[in-house]
């Protein structure tokens, strides 16, 4: 159902609304990406979208609101800092975790007592929320281990016979998942980078920690502990091409980039290139798709969902990226791009 043109069409959101009320799945946009909705409150509605994506039944779904009363209907010890984020960031690309009551059944949180809760900044998720009056139980809309989709083709391919309807808003906005925040311990811990950054949530909270269950080096994670999030432990979408990461100064990756692929091509393999508006000119051989413009970090974050579905169907054997750690959102792609790549990399 299209409803990417302003003003909204009404009678799809309806049509979407009686979907859920009735226990169905509608996948629909966020800013983030696209999400598979169902009500929150409906534990076989959870059992739906876990079925539906292939997706483990311990990894919790996040609870998708359109008023901040909503979130104080399904916890209970809400901190103050849950007011101030939500003032600060709301609607917005921040989820946070905080402990959940008897409304939502652990069928939507994996079985945990905490929730995830977040309010989408975009108008069809909330007119879907507001007319149907459920709080949107919503992962991404993709089949589990394949990339979050950022357009709704993408959903469409993952998801097409499986649920009820689709709607359509065109490509999504920032193409990350959102920033995941705990707050049921004294400091306010980042289980998953997004959009939303560290120094942005400092200057709402003060004091801020990354989960150590995250933060990686090539050996894997630093400290040996769990995430804390359970879909950070799962392996998460790796392309059908073998893909590294070369990063250090430009004129060394591009170089280095060339070599490898002239080798690599040499053994007859075929091989895809992530490069920049600036740099694609300069790659000699292979597949070479552009990401986006280094000075324009958001059209980075935009398209590596999408350009890594790309070299699937290219079906190429291997994949050289550059690397992306920009100032402010280089942090979330470098998490999703490493995770792509196994962590592999080669400095330059
Ligand atoms: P997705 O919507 O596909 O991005 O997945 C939701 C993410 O939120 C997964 O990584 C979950 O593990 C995480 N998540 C959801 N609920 C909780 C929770 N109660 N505690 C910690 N992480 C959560
Ligand atoms: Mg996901």
């Amino acid at each position: 159902m299209d409803v990417s043109e302003e003003p909204i069409n009404i009678e799809f959101i309806r049509e979407a609304s009686e979907i859920l009320k009735n226990g169905g799945l509608v996948a629909f946009p966020t800013e983030t990406v696209y999400g598979l909705g169902g009500d929150a409150t409906d534990k076989e509605a959870s059992r739906k979208i876990y079925q539906a994506k292939g997706r483990p039944s311990d990894n919790p779904l996040i609870v998708h609101i359109a008023k901040f009363e909503q979130l104080e209907q399904i916890t209970t010890d809400l901190p103050e800092t849950a007011k101030k984020l939500a003032d600060a960031f709301w609607p917005g690309p921040l989820t946070m975790v905080c402990n959940k009551n008897e409304v939502i059944p652990y069928e939507t949180t994996g079985g945990l007592d905490t929730v995830a809760v977040r309010m989408p900044n975009n108008p069809v998720a909330l007119a879907l929320i507001e007319e149907s009056g459920c709080m949107i139980a919503a992962p991404s809309a993709n089949t589990s281990g394949r990339p979050s989709p950022t357009k709704a083709s993408h959903v469409y391919e993952d998801l097409s016979g499986k649920i009820e309807a689709i709607l359509d808003g065109g490509p999504v906005d920032i193409g990350l998942e959102s920033t995941i925040v705990d707050l049921t311990e004294d400091i306010v811990t980042i289980l998953r980078p997004g959009y939303i950054n560290m120094d942005m949530l400092k200057e709402v909270v003060g004091e801020v920690r990354m989960d150590p269950g995250i933060v990686y080096n090539d050996k894997g994670t630093t400290s040996g502990a769990k995430p804390k999030a359970p879909g950070m432990r799962y392996k998460h979408y790796a392309p059908k091409g073998d893909l590294t990461i070369v990063s250090g100064e430009e004129n060394k990756v591009v170089s280095t980039i060339n070599k490898l692929t002239a080798d690599k091509r040499a053994e007859g393999k075929k091989v895809g290139i992530i490069a920049t508006s600036a740099t694609a000119g300069r790659y000699e051989q292979g597949e070479v798709l552009i990401i986006g413009d280094r000075e324009d970090e958001q059209s980075i974050a935009h398209n590596l969902y999408d350009i890594l579905r790309q070299f699937d169907e290219l079906d190429v054997d291997i994949i050289y990226s550059e690397s992306f750690a920009t100032p402010k959102i280089g942090q979330a792609i470098m998490n999703r791009l490493l995770k792509a790549a196994g962590q592999k990399t080669i400095e330059v």
